[in-house]
């Protein structure tokens, strides 16, 4: 008789529990924090970008994400600035899509303003990618215009379009911005659900300097979903993907649209995600000036012993929550990041 099997195998990694009990499964990367749109509630006009020496190289982000994989990441989303106007960042899809294959990772995905799906759309999908998130605020060029400050609608259309045609499932996100698109939000609504996609609508946060406050900005979901609920049916769904959305289905589309109200609801109590920036810094807390150097321990050494014991460090320092407020005493920003730093 052979002897036991367990005894051949190398011990499993523990899982990454916050103080706070929550198991740390989702990572989230920004690849870059350098954009080809503006938009305004996202950026300043004369944004100062990262020092590109500051960057990890494409081999560091793999390494960084393959370590996070083997302590537990299951879910991984890439993202930016716009992911795909970094240089050669599909050789990085590409390599982390080895973990698709091995099981360790169940799933690879992306968050794109859209601008360059026409051109990546099949290779993503060749690299194991089944669904992408596409940022559109608007279906209405002038306005697609004044919001990222120089965007053209139709190219991300084009992309849209690209993505689905090489069978990727498509979810737009939307902010909903005051004066600007709150009156379009069942058109995009319409459009999104009749072309077999779903929708999620997404409150402003009051993150980095934008040259402006966020009170002309912010919409309270919960007065969109009054709005909503006085056209069309909504009935609310159980299911989440993990994330910080709730959803309702709309009986009148047949689609699925999806809140995140950091403002009017947060649901800290789940999270399940922890964010790196391109120069290799942790965020365990979209909301918090909470941060950690994971650059130097990566590094310091080619083996993940030191890496692995500084993630350690970071996920137990994980906020319980954040505490956005956006009114007219507090129309500063909760957090000194640009959200395209921290990897929206
Ligand atoms: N460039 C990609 C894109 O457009 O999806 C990925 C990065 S972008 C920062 C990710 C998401 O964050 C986008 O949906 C964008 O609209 C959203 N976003 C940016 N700044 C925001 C803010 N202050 N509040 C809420 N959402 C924001």
């Amino acid at each position: 008789m052979n002897g036991p099997v367990s005894n051949a195998l190398s011990p499993l990694p523990q899982p990454m529990v916050d103080p706070f009990g929550r198991t740390i499964s989702y990572l989230r990367v920004s690849v870059t924090d350098r954009c080809d749109l503006r938009c305004f509630y996202c950026m300043s006009e004369d944004m100062t970008f990262l020092p590109k020496a500051d960057l990890l190289t494409l081999e560091e982000l793999d390494r960084l994400c393959s370590a996070f994989i083997a302590k537990g990441v299951r879910k991984l989303r890439l993202t930016g600035g716009e992911p795909l106007v970094r240089r050669n960042v599909m050789s990085l899809v590409r390599s982390l899509s080895r973990h698709l294959k091995t099981g360790a990772l169940r799933e690879l995905t992306m968050t794109t303003n859209g601008t360059q799906l026409s051109r990546f759309a099949a290779e993503l999908a060749d690299c194991g990618i089944r669904r992408i998130n596409v940022s559109l605020d608007t279906l209405d060029a002038t306005k697609f215009r004044a919001i990222t400050r120089w965007g053209e609608l139709d190219k991300v259309l084009a992309g849209i379009e690209a993505a689905r045609g090489a069978g990727l499932a498509v979810k737009i996100n939307a902010v909903a911005l005051k004066n600007l698109n709150e009156d379009e939000i069942t058109l995009l609504m319409a459009w999104a659900h009749g072309n077999g996609m779903m929708l999620t609508l997404i409150e402003v946060m009051p993150m980095g300097e934008i040259g402006e406050g966020r009170i002309d900005q912010y919409v309270p979901l919960s007065l969109v979903r009054a709005r909503l609920a006085k056209q069309f049916t909504l009935t609310d769904l159980d299911e989440t993907t993990g994330g910080p959305a709730r959803y309702v289905r709309v009986a009148e589309t047949g689609g699925t649209l999806g809140f995140i109200t950091p403002l009017t609801h947060n649901f800290c109590e789940s999270c399940n995600r922890v964010r790196i920036t391109c120069t290799g810094t942790i965020h365990t807390c979209l909301g918090q000036e909470d941060a950690s150097d994971l650059r130097k321990p990566l590094r310091a050494s080619p083996d993940d012993a030191l890496l692995s014991q500084a993630i350690d460090r970071a996920i137990a320092t994980k906020p319980k929550g954040h505490d956005f407020i956006i009114d007219r005493r507090h129309n500063r920003p909760s957090v000194r990041r640009h959200m395209s730093v921290t990897g929206g």
